[in-house]
């Protein structure tokens, strides 16, 4: 299979499932007291401190979760908890972080977008929160990060730019998902700027200071630990090589009529394209026929029946769907030449069916 859906799920490298491999079949609870949980709370410790590192947070700022959806509602309702309850945030955002929003607020003010992507205006003064998406997931536009002050809390789910961007610009919480940067499945967190202040929102055990009770994967924070390690090694290269794969297979898209949507800055891993007249379902079948995986927008939404909220923000309303194709650790230039070699014939026999 030739893959490009990393924004769905990128998959697991050598290094990371031999990171992993250990702690797979024996008792791993870090909060026991025997020898088998000093071992895994010693693992635990040293995977937060490589997360931590990525994420540009103290250590101890540092909840693991089971993912960017539940570091969202906790990053967003911690918040609303300390007062910061009068939230700035885009509809066009991650259904987890407008759901946050949702049941947190008090008041949303609700951002339009420019026809490119980016917030259209600033919010109102009464705004002491803000819930903003660094990366979409669909279009992979950037957004601006308001700068920390005291008077307003900053939430920002970086679970598209952890890996592909050099550093996350500064906030008070932010939320991440290991498996978009070639981690497992079920393992995230929310990375805090402030440590240790934060509330705990729900009973349970003390685990990650209380601040998320519930016993935590080793495994899983250690193979989210090996995937932040390789991303931050290899920045510069998957950088370099994503900025001279991705415009062509722009180019090739233009060539067969298809539109780009580049209109903003974006992270160097992601496109988002429309063929006139074509389903952006039709497309992703056709090209998994011939053993290609691209995405017909966010994963999530697949399966639901509501037009992409992005592309109905942005003022694309008559478009039929768009496709998402996003590179990945692994992606290598033969996997870019098969697709740019299928993009042409495949909208040529789509547009003549169309017909
Ligand atoms: N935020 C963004 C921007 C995402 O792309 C995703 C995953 N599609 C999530 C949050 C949720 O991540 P998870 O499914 O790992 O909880």
């Amino acid at each position: 299979m030739t893959y490009f859906d990393h924004n769905a799920t990128s998959p697991m490298p050598d290094e990371v499932v031999d990171a992993m491999r250990p702690w797979w079949g024996v008792p791993a609870n870090p909060s026991a007291a025997h020898r088998y949980g000093q071992a895994a709370a010693a693992a635990l410790e040293r995977a937060r401190d490589e997360v931590a590192r990525l994420l540009g947070v103290p250590s101890r700022g540092v909840v693991f979760t089971s993912g960017a959806t539940e570091a969202n509602h906790l990053g967003v309702r911690g918040a609303a908890a300390l007062g910061f309850d009068q939230v700035a945030a885009s509809a066009a955002d991650h259904p987890s972080l407008v759901a946050a929003v949702r049941s947190a607020a008090s008041a949303v003010w609700w951002a339009p977008l420019t026809p490119t992507g980016v917030w259209a205006a600033a919010p109102p003064g009464s705004v002491n929160a803000w819930a903003v998406q660094l990366a979409h997931h669909e279009s992979g536009v950037l957004q601006d990060v308001p700068p920390r002050a005291s008077h307003r809390w900053v939430h920002v789910d970086a679970t598209q730019a952890l890996g592909r961007l050099a550093v996350l610009p500064p906030a008070d919480s932010v939320a991440v998902s290991a498996h978009k940067l070639g981690g497992p499945v079920g393992i995230g967190a929310l990375g805090l700027r402030g440590g240790d202040a934060f509330p705990s929102l729900w009973g349970g055990g003390a685990q990650e200071r209380g601040r998320r009770p519930g016993t935590v994967s080793v495994a899983g924070a250690v193979g989210f630990a090996a995937a932040c390690r390789l991303a931050a090694q290899a920045w510069a290269e998957r950088t370099q090589r994503w900025n001279a794969q991705r415009p062509r297979i722009e180019a090739a898209i233009r060539r067969a009529g298809g539109r780009v949507f580049d209109g903003a800055e974006r992270v160097p891993n992601t496109l988002l394209a429309v063929f006139p007249g074509l389903e952006g379902e039709a497309v992703v079948q056709a090209l998994d026929l011939r053993g290609i995986a691209i995405s017909a927008g966010a994963a999530c939404a697949s399966g639901s029946a509501e037009p992409s909220a992005w592309l109905s923000a942005v003022g694309e309303v008559n478009v039929r769907g768009a496709c998402r194709i996003s590179l990945g650790p692994t992606t290598t230039d033969a996997e870019v030449d098969q697709l740019i070699g299928a993009i042409e014939p495949v909208i040529q026999a789509l547009s003549q069916t169309e017909l």
